[in-house]
């Protein structure tokens, strides 16, 4: 009787792809990772020429500038993976008004939706409302899924942000006219890299950013969640507790300064 050696065998076949199929989405990683390094490279290299030459202009600097950004972006972005990944991520805990932040960072988008012809309008259930989370965590996840809402909505469409307040929950949303991810591929929109259309890598596009916000999002004991149609448009939600207010939390400041340079970084795969 050779049952058991025939299980042993398939099972080792098994494990055997599996290995195979973890190396090719380890080497695709770090393809692609070489790939978002390298664009915003060239173009910073390209602008020193133009310093030596004597001909560079203040656009060249500000191409340049942004490109440091977007490559300060990754950076934080892969910093931000690893730590979670290795169980060292933690929220600074503080009173965050969740409302005065969002309209904050409708504020510093503003310019980009203009550029893209685009429209953006907010719907509140409340003036104010304050929770126990992190303003920064918050800052990136709604940052990331607003530039979302820019890159992937075409000229004349509209952006419309809303968040609603339960007895322990607060849910915002970011929906849009855009173009809407495919059925087939809402599954994957929250993996490592999952870019649904590869001609979208037109920008320095990390595919990074779902899979690093739902990360930011559980680490804030929250959950997303998303529904879209393909050509219609696609609705991202968040859910996060309101927490314990009475706990001992700490409260950061940031400077304009610090906070704009911060919003820079977010933004930076936005064209100008
Ligand atoms: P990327 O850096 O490519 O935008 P993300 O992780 O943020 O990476 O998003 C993964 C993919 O999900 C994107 O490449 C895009 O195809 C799709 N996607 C994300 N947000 C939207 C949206 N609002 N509308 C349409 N497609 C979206």
């Amino acid at each position: 009787d050779i049952t058991d050696r025939k299980e042993m065998e398939a099972r080792v076949t098994q494990q055997a792809e599996e290995l195979q199929k973890q190396n090719k989405q380890i080497t695709d990683y770090f393809v692609n990772i070489s790939h978002d390094f390298k664009t915003p490279l060239t173009i910073i290299l390209l602008s020193i020429d133009l310093l030596e030459q004597n001909v560079c202009t203040a656009k060249n600097i500000a191409v340049m500038k942004q490109n440091c950004y977007r490559l300060g972006r990754l950076i934080l972005n892969l910093l931000d993976i690893a730590k979670i990944d290795a169980g060292h991520f933690e929220p600074n805990w503080e009173f965050v008004d969740i409302i005065k932040q969002i309209q904050y960072l409708i504020e510093s988008v503003s310019q980009y939706v203009e550029n893209k012809n685009l429209k953006i309008k907010s719907n509140f259930s409340h003036k104010e409302m304050y929770i126990c989370s992190d303003s920064f965590i918050i800052e990136r996840i709604i940052l990331n899924l607003l530039s979302n809402a820019i890159k992937y909505t075409n000229s004349g469409g509209q952006i419309t942000v809303t968040c609603f307040i339960s007895s322990d929950k607060v849910t915002l949303s970011v929906k849009d006219t855009g173009k809407g991810i495919p059925a087939d591929k809402k599954e994957m929109i929250f993996n490592r890299f999952a870019q649904v259309n590869s001609s979208s890598h037109s920008f320095v596009d990390c595919g990074i950013g779902l899979a690093l916000t739902k990360s930011l999002v559980e680490s804030l004991q929250g959950k997303i969640w998303f529904e879209s149609k393909e050509g219609v448009g696609s609705d991202f939600f968040v859910e996060l507790p309101i927490l314990n207010l009475s706990q001992s939390i700490k409260t950061t400041d940031y400077t304009a300064a610090q906070y704009n340079r911060r919003i820079q970084i977010e933004l930076s795969d936005l064209p100008n």
